[in-house]
């Protein structure tokens, strides 16, 4: 039998429905946990490992549906301070046990071009912001190359909450943290998002690739173009990867319509 609902909670739920509708919120939804995914045991915890090899392919997750809703840009802001707030001070995966702050994003709620990590690693977990420890600095100097300032782009993680030892989230808690990732591109709406590394690329396309298999061409997430490229502690480990992950960049370039570097 189906247990009986509070009537205040029943009422907090319809004025949180009533405020999202108000911010042109309408849609939501989680993404289905892939089993296959839950029970692989043996998952690689380096990002070296991750990059380079191969992933038995998997059952596709099934995709969401495509993004319906536009939200005004002056609303953007307070929607991903909704998100926020229900984010709250989560305990929704076991990453909750070990962190200290939980790391939100960082940027421009009207970017035109959003960046998709893994998860916070300890300087992040210490300020409470994303990419702000060495591979921080590398995507600093890889959005300056393309022309760009940190502020103008957006900047978000798969999990929110560190993983102890930097260890690649467990598909548990990356299916249960992505929804509110997906959340803040459907706030966002940027016209690209580039995913940085191999857990960004599984959870944003929904399935296991080798990233080489998935680097230099363009992909879609939702509707949303998406490139896939080296994360930067990768880069910062084997920098010879740093010509391909410029060649990819320049994909994203040309597709926002930004100025590309002339051919010597
Ligand atoms: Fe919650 Fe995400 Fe942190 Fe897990 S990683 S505790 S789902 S905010």
């Amino acid at each position: 039998m189906a247990a009986a609902i509070d009537p205040s909670m029943n009422e907090a739920l319809l004025a949180r429905l009533r405020f999202y509708r108000d911010l042109g919120l309408t849609e939501f939804y989680r993404r289905p946990v892939d089993p296959s995914l839950i029970a692989s045991a043996v998952e690689p915890t380096s990002e070296i490992l991750q990059e380079n090899e191969p992933i038995p392919s998997r059952k596709p997750i099934p995709a969401p549906p495509a993004i319906t809703t536009q939200i005004k840009p002056a609303d953007k802001a307070a929607a991903l301070r909704l998100i926020q707030d229900d984010i709250g001070e989560c305990t929704r995966c076991a990453l909750h046990a070990g962190r200290h702050t939980i790391v939100f994003a960082d940027g421009s709620p009207n970017a035109r071009l959003m960046f998709v990590g893994e998860g916070p690693g300890a300087d992040e977990d210490a300020q409470g912001l994303p990419f702000v420890g060495r591979a921080g600095q590398l995507l600093n100097n890889m959005i300056t190359a393309m022309g760009l300032k940190r502020e103008e782009v957006y900047i978000a993680n798969v999990v929110k909450c560190r993983p102890p030892g930097n260890r690649t989230p467990e598909p548990e808690e990356a299916n249960t943290c992505s929804p509110f990732l997906f959340r803040q591109i459907d706030v966002v709406q940027p016209e690209v998002i580039v995913a940085l590394g191999a857990t960004a690329a599984t959870y944003l396309l929904g399935q296991r690739q080798p990233l080489a298999g998935l680097r230099g061409r363009v992909h879609s997430f939702r509707g949303t173009k998406l490139i896939v490229t080296y994360h930067p502690a990768f880069l910062l480990r084997d920098p010879r990867q740093k010509k391909e992950a410029w060649a990819d960049l320049q994909i994203a370039m040309r597709e926002l319509g930004l100025k590309l570097p002339s051919r010597e």
